[in-house]
């Protein structure tokens, strides 16, 4: 659990803000390894504070830009950026820690916000709810347009369910999907064989030597019209 920076008492999961002292604490970019070297205004909106965001520059290979509300701390990251946060953030992770993730989707997040739809700081379109990620708690705001919003305190608890292995269990949830829909088409094929339309797309060799073993008179009639034919 990370300790409040002002007053050190324990921040609740979850929640940037102390309940002791009143300060907000930027948990999200605390602790973890990346910094941020400088802060220019941009033009986008917080869609909490309605106050104009700041580019700040977490220097992840290079410039690595996202936007963030001074007031409320929340983040903007463009389409795909996010993921490549997470992946810059947390590496070496090759066990999915069931316990853990179970804990962390349990965890109700954005505690501090009643849950509404967000515009979007670049488009102002109603966002998406989406959880990101499986059993992470989290769930996200998103323009498929323009990106990621991250209430204050859900980049770390993204960062928490990447080190329990959550991509992994998305990596295997999706393999199971792939699976289970490789079966099923399998399975399609093969009814399709069995029934009666699969019949007619038989070669001839295949139903020639059922109609001899059936009727020879009508399959030396059927050979030689094929042959006839053939030639023509
Ligand atoms: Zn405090
Ligand atoms: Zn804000
Ligand atoms: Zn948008």
């Amino acid at each position: 659990m990370p300790n409040c920076t002002n007053c050190s008492a324990p921040l609740p999961q979850g929640s940037i803000v102390c309940a002791y002292c009143g300060s907000r604490n930027d948990v999200d970019l605390k602790g973890v390894h990346y910094y941020t070297t400088h802060e220019t205004d941009t033009s986008r909106i917080c869609p909490r504070c309605s106050i104009g965001m700041k580019t700040i520059d977490l220097r992840i290979d290079g410039r690595f830009l996202i936007e963030r509300c001074e007031k409320c701390l929340g983040i903007f990251t463009d389409p795909g950026e996010l993921e490549a946060l997470l992946e810059a953030a947390v590496s070496n992770v090759f066990a999915i820690d069931r316990t853990r993730l179970g804990l962390l989707s349990e965890t109700r997040l954005s505690a501090e916000h009643p849950i509404s739809y967000l515009k979007c700081p670049v488009c102002s379109k109603i966002m998406n709810r989406i959880n990101f990620g499986s059993r992470s708690g989290v769930v996200v705001d998103r323009c498929k347009d323009h990106g990621i919003w991250l209430d204050g305190g859900e980049l770390r608890q993204l960062c928490e369910w990447m080190k329990a292995g959550g991509k992994l269990l998305d990596q295997e949830r999706k393999e199971q999907i792939r699976k289970e829909e490789a079966l099923q088409e399998e399975k399609r094929k093969q009814s399709l064989q069995h029934s009666g339309t699969g019949e007619s797309y038989k070669s001839f060799d295949e139903y020639g030597s059922s109609l001899r073993a059936q009727d020879p008179d009508l399959f030396s009639i059927v050979s030689s019209a094929i042959r006839f034919f053939s030639r023509l």
